[in-house]
């Protein structure tokens, strides 16, 4: 049975030879260590939001316990006196935006929801389908269950990086671990929440593209246990944010210093 999560199906589109580092050196690449805390803060403030262990109205106050929580177990260094206060105002405008996106999706606690719907967090899945060969895994941020039985994928996606295009294969892989699961899926099947630019973006889904995704899932199977990755490299602009760039030959030597989109700040106080 060939596994392949969203992660090294994606990894592996963009450059077969991230996956031979990220075998070779797991955990020492030269990683955005600001972009993926704010977006480790986020998701945690939203999980605990939707679990009901936090109220709305306290959600920005929330921001300090999880501080403390990522200090405490030292996947947080500060740089600096500073470094806290930029942090924060990264944050808490993204908190906002998702806020705002969530409403205008009718994410909310399942007390809040209306009868019959829920909302699940962090779903974890191994699926698989033994017609097609396939078990596909991962981690699906919100999901949401409506009263007719049927699902809905959300992923929030926090990145304040330029140039960032949404892939639809990710939603469409969740989707389909759901349908190998029994579980009947809405059209469009899901939306990325893009907080930074405060819009959403649907993903519709077909028989047909399920169809061609699986193809190329199961090329990519194949591939990435058959091929010497190490002579796969495909530079390109994705280089510029590689957590191996500093170590590997193959980078592309055009990097440029890439800008922040800025955050669009909105006062939901009330
Ligand atoms: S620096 Fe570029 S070529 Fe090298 S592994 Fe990363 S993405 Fe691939």
């Amino acid at each position: 049975m060939n596994y392949i999560s969203y992660y090294r199906y994606e990894r592996f589109n963009r450059c077969p030879k991230l996956l031979y580092y990220d075998k070779l050196l797991p955990r020492k690449g030269d990683r955005d260590l600001r972009n993926a805390m704010v977006g480790s803060v986020v998701h945690t403030i939203v999980e605990d939001y939707l679990s009901d262990k936090v109220e709305r109205k306290d959600l920005f106050n929330h921001i300090w316990p999880v501080f403390s929580h990522m200090e405490s177990n030292n996947t947080v260094v500060w740089r600096g006196r500073n470094d806290r206060s930029n942090v924060l105002s990264s944050i808490r405008p993204m908190l906002s935006n998702t806020l705002e996106l969530f409403d205008e999706h009718e994410i909310y606690p399942t007390a809040d929801l209306s009868s019959g719907e829920s909302i699940l967090t962090e779903w974890s899945f191994r699926n698989s389908n033994q017609n097609v060969g396939l078990r596909l895994g991962g981690r699906i941020d919100i999901l949401k269950r409506y009263a007719d039985g049927t699902y809905q994928i959300f992923d929030l996606k926090c990145t304040t990086r330029p140039n960032v295009v949404y892939d639809p294969d990710q939603i469409q892989i969740y989707a389909l671990a759901l349908l190998f699961d029994k579980k009947n899926v809405r059209d469009p099947v899901g939306y990325y929440l893009l907080p930074y630019e405060q819009r959403s973006q649907p993903v519709p889904f077909s028989e047909h593209e399920f169809s061609v995704l699986m193809a190329n899932m199961l090329d990519a199977c194949e591939s990435i246990d058959t091929l010497p990755l190490e002579d796969y490299a495909k530079p390109g602009y994705h280089c510029s944010y590689c957590d191996y760039y500093k170590i590997c030959p193959d980078r592309s030597t055009s990097r440029k210093k890439m800008k922040r989109v800025p955050v669009v700040d909105l006062d939901l106080e009330d």
